[in-house]
């Protein structure tokens, strides 16, 4: 029951705090931020860690350590995830991964931020990680693009449009 409970408060702090910008902790939800600045283009997820994992504990078994190493391993090439159209030349020039920290709630979030560099403004993003990561059921979209914002919500398979 405690643990129920901390579950809760721990899925609604994010909810108070930052009700415009932090999706609340659900399953099979991933959370996607992107903005578009000149020729900069940057990618940033945030959501559940079981999205990509399969599980939000600390890896007991072999096949869960494995598993962490290789989700690791696809997440350090963007590729996987995330891929801007041809044309628009982007290149990454930086990224961050943070993986889980396995917290005693039970529940674990993974983020990642992909920056490219691009020859012009990118229009469409395909999302590889629909079939990399088949757990995601949905991405909520955060766009900020030059002089407008909007959110949209993607399903397995679907692109992002960035017109
Ligand atoms: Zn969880």
């Amino acid at each position: 029951m405690k643990r129920f409970i901390s579950c809760i408060l721990l899925g609604m702090l994010p909810i108070i705090s930052q009700a415009e910008d932090h999706a609340a902790h659900v399953h099979g939800v991933g959370q996607l931020d992107i903005a578009i600045e000149d020729n900069k283009l940057v990618i940033a997820l945030d959501g559940p860690a079981d999205n990509l994992l399969g599980f939000e504990h600390a890896p007991k078994t072999a096949q869960e350590k494995a598993t962490l190493q290789e989700v690791s391993r696809k997440m350090q090439d963007v590729r996987k995830l995330f891929v801007p159209n041809a044309s628009a030349g982007c290149r990454l020039s930086q990224q961050t991964v943070q993986m889980p920290e396995f917290k005693a709630s039970g529940h674990s979030e993974i983020e990642a931020e992909y920056d490219f560099v691009c020859t012009a403004v990118p229009q469409e993003i395909t999302l590889t990680a629909w079939a990399h990561f088949p757990r995601y059921k949905k991405m909520v979209v955060n766009l900020a693009l030059p002089g407008r914002q909007k959110q949209l919500t993607l399903l397995p398979g679907q692109k992002l449009s960035l017109k």
